[in-house]
């Protein structure tokens, strides 16, 4: 059940509702937007009449939420939610955000290098993981903590913010003190208990869909981190498995217009794995941003042919820079800004 309060409802009278709605068996997640306060109830309540809440003073509306995610759903925040990170960036307001950078972080060279060239191009966040979920066992596993030390020092030098994945519980706490925002995979969306964890931080967490997973299991999937109480999620489409086999995955641009109208999250498009290809990565970019996404999420490594993971899906430096340039064509024509390109010295 939500329970939106009037504009100006007091502080007492907000108060009052919580209480009741406590008293029937309710969790109270309480959001605060720029015109009302939110509340919504989650759990399983005993018996009570949800009119009845339209009674209590300074209540302006109270719905009952049919769908199976409460807290992801739009009603929680009507006007959508912005997740706030140091350096004044922003995911979910009116600038696209890009996260570039390798698949894996491989060695100080490597990530000096990727993290000079996508900022130079104007991506704010520096990608790359130190623990990686390969198909095989023999492939690459990740540099693990000396990568995540190489990320913080290159995210320090550069002031690019660090993206990188977590794959169990016991990383977490590990990883804290290295990142910006914590990636969750496309094989751990329904990790429900690394997700439960994950609600207990206070660190942004980007929630990669499942390769089939519907959006519905998607969100239910954010639904685990906000009931946590931790707000600040990410969605991202990374392709989803289908019968066709020409690309990786099948990058569903349509979950980004479905997310928008379902949910209050920002969601980003990776069209890397999305389609695992070099030569088809800028086009489904383009279109991420052209169907409303809130950023992209883009491997770029220095030297793709020698990339120990997705080098065939990684960009060139030059590629990237070009579709950036490209991007800031089309962010403006769907009323989104961009960053501009920058001088770098590292
Ligand atoms: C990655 O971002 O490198 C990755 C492993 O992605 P996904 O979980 O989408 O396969
Ligand atoms: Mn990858």
């Amino acid at each position: 059940m939500i329970v939106a309060m009037q504009e100006r409802a007091t502080e007492e009278q907000i108060q009052a509702v919580v209480e009741r709605m406590v008293e029937i068996g309710f969790n109270v997640h309480k959001t605060t937007g720029t015109l009302q306060t939110i509340l919504a109830g989650v759990g399983t309540p005993g018996a009570f009449n949800h009119k009845d809440f339209e009674l209590f003073a300074g209540v302006a509306e109270v719905i009952r939420i049919s769908s199976p995610y409460k807290l992801a759903g739009r009603g929680f925040r009507p006007e959508g939610s912005i997740v706030q990170f140091p350096n004044g960036v922003s995911v979910g307001g009116d600038e696209i955000v890009v996260m570039a950078g390798p698949c894996s972080v491989e060695s100080r060279d490597q990530i000096f290098s990727a993290a000079a060239q996508v900022k130079a191009a104007g991506a704010k966040f520096l990608r790359g993981g130190a623990f990686k979920p390969r198909s095989s066992p023999y492939s690459f596993q990740g540099m693990g903590l000396a990568g995540l030390e190489l990320l913080r020092e290159v995210g320090d030098a550069t002031g690019l913010l660090i993206i990188s994945e977590v794959m169990e519980i016991s990383q977490i706490e590990l990883m804290l003190p290295y990142i910006d925002c914590f990636q969750v995979g496309a094989r751990n969306m329904q990790n429900f208990n690394l997700l439960r964890e994950l609600g207990l931080v206070r660190k942004p967490v980007l929630l990669k869909r499942g390769i089939a997973a519907t959006l519905e299991e998607l969100l239910l999937s954010a639904e685990y981190i906000l009931s946590g109480g931790n707000y600040d999620v990410i969605l991202c489409e990374r392709g989803i498995r289908t019968f066709e086999t020409y690309t990786r995955n099948t990058m569903d641009i349509s979950a980004i217009p479905v997310i928008k109208k379902l949910s209050h999250l920002p969601i980003v498009g990776d069209p890397s794995h999305g389609t695992g290809r070099r030569d088809m990565v800028p086009q489904m970019a383009r279109a991420t941003v052209a169907a409303g996404a809130d950023g992209l999420l883009i491997e770029v490594h220095p030297n793709p042919d020698k990339a120990v993971s997705d080098g065939a899906q990684s960009l060139f430096p030059e590629q990237f820079s070009k579709l950036m340039d490209e991007l800031r064509i089309i962010a403006p024509a769907v009323g989104r800004d961009i960053s501009q390109p920058v001088a770098v010295s590292v």
